[in-house]
């Protein structure tokens, strides 16, 4: 019987141990095949990419495993120069997107973790798409090596210090490596609990690329069941939960998935949360114009959160064709700011929209490819 070959994309270091114990070879070439993995970033079991493999691990890789590489079927840049989106093919022909966006001395890749979106938030481009399927742990490692690989040889390692620098100079002086990593692309993470976790503890893994909890950020839309897991796994990451209304009624109409946990059952989680993990829950608030971003949202949010570990990030909207919605000003934004502040003491930060022009909202370019 012909067996599916394994994706060590899929595996732990130890799950791979383990792997090279069953198939009777020494461990040692176990972690060297590791670092050639996630240290070299090799993309084939070949003598050039792998030399100190002996011929007979290469011959079983060759004959039982794979490198779940994923293709690009398309790539755009921002004309800010910024944000690169890549649209990449799965081994079934199904698609997602993967952005790499270059900030003043950091680069973050944000990530998928399902082929479009159960949870059908009425703003997003991949819950306009509707759920296709999960993504397996090695797929989604899979798009962190990618962007890990793109960056190699882009620029050294120095951080640059100018807040205005110009998009060449930040790619000038953007990191070659990889460090943070957010899972903000199609899909709900948390609804893929399983493969995700697997996928952060790759990624986590100190001898391969080493991204450190406090630059790993999972993003939910509210999935209560999974923080309250999350909780007692005590993971190393970050949370985001996408709050975007500070009322029951209000977060039903833009998030369905508040009709299944609603505002009351999400807020005690995330208390849960923060207090079996000591950790700090961002709050992600996607700013509509003339939907939720008046003085009275912001003062609502701004009572539901004071005095918990929080920070909220407002986040103007970025338009999707099948929402008729539009961003908040710049100046409703501060305005938002200014009293969760001054009047709640609730911190938050106006986030940069990045890669407008290449639909670099979740699910955009998968959706203006089809
Ligand atoms: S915002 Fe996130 S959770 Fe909501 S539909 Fe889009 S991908 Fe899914």
């Amino acid at each position: 019987m012909n067996r599916a070959p394994i994706n060590l994309y899929d595996l732990t270091r130890e799950e791979l141990r383990m792997l090279f114990v069953r198939w009777e070879f020494p461990t040692v070439h176990a972690a060297r095949l590791w670092s050639y993995l996630y240290l070299k970033l090799a993309s084939n079991f070949s003598v050039e990419a792998m030399p100190e493999l002996p011929a007979r691990v290469r011959a079983k890789l060759n004959a039982e495993a794979m490198l779940g590489i994923l293709p690009i079927a398309l790539k755009t840049d921002s004309s800010d120069g910024f944000t690169r989106k890549y649209l990449l093919s799965l081994g079934d022909g199904e698609r997602i997107e993967t952005v790499l966006m270059r900030f003043t001395g950091r680069v973050t890749a944000c990530i998928s973790s399902q082929v479009g979106c159960a949870m059908g938030c009425v703003f997003c481009a991949t819950g306009q798409m509707g759920y296709t399927r999960h993504l397996t742990p090695g797929e989604i490692v899979a798009q962190a090596v990618h962007v890990a690989r793109a960056l190699r040889g882009s620029a050294p390692n120095a951080a640059a210090s100018n807040r205005d620098a110009t998009p060449a100079a930040v790619t000038a002086h953007a990191p070659a490596r990889l460090r943070n990593v957010v899972l903000m692309g199609m899909g709900e993470p948390l609804h893929n609990y399983e493969a995700v976790m697997q996928a952060i503890d790759i990624l986590h893994d100190s001898n391969g690329l080493a991204l450190a909890a406090e630059r790993i950020t999972l993003s939910t839309v509210g999935v209560v069941p999974g923080i309250l897991r999350l909780a007692d796994e005590k993971r190393a990451l970050h949370l985001a939960v996408s709050l975007h209304a500070a009322t029951q009624a209000g977060r039903a109409a833009l998030v369905p998935a508040a009709r299944k946990w609603p505002l009351d059952e999400l807020m005690a989680a995330c208390r849960t949360y923060s207090e079996k993990t000591g950790r700090r829950i961002f709050y992600e608030w996607t700013l509509i114009e003339g939907k939720n971003d008046s003085a009275e949202d912001a003062r609502a949010v701004g009572a539901l959160l004071r005095g918990l570990p929080a920070q909220v990030n407002l986040i103007p909207l970025n338009p999707t064709s099948g929402y008729d919605g539009g961003p908040s000003r710049t100046e409703a934004a501060k305005a938002f700011q200014r009293i969760l502040a001054d009047e709640f003491a609730v911190p938050s930060t106006v986030r940069q929209r990045r890669g407008i022009d290449i639909a670099a909202g979740c699910g955009q370019l998968a959706s203006v490819a089809e």
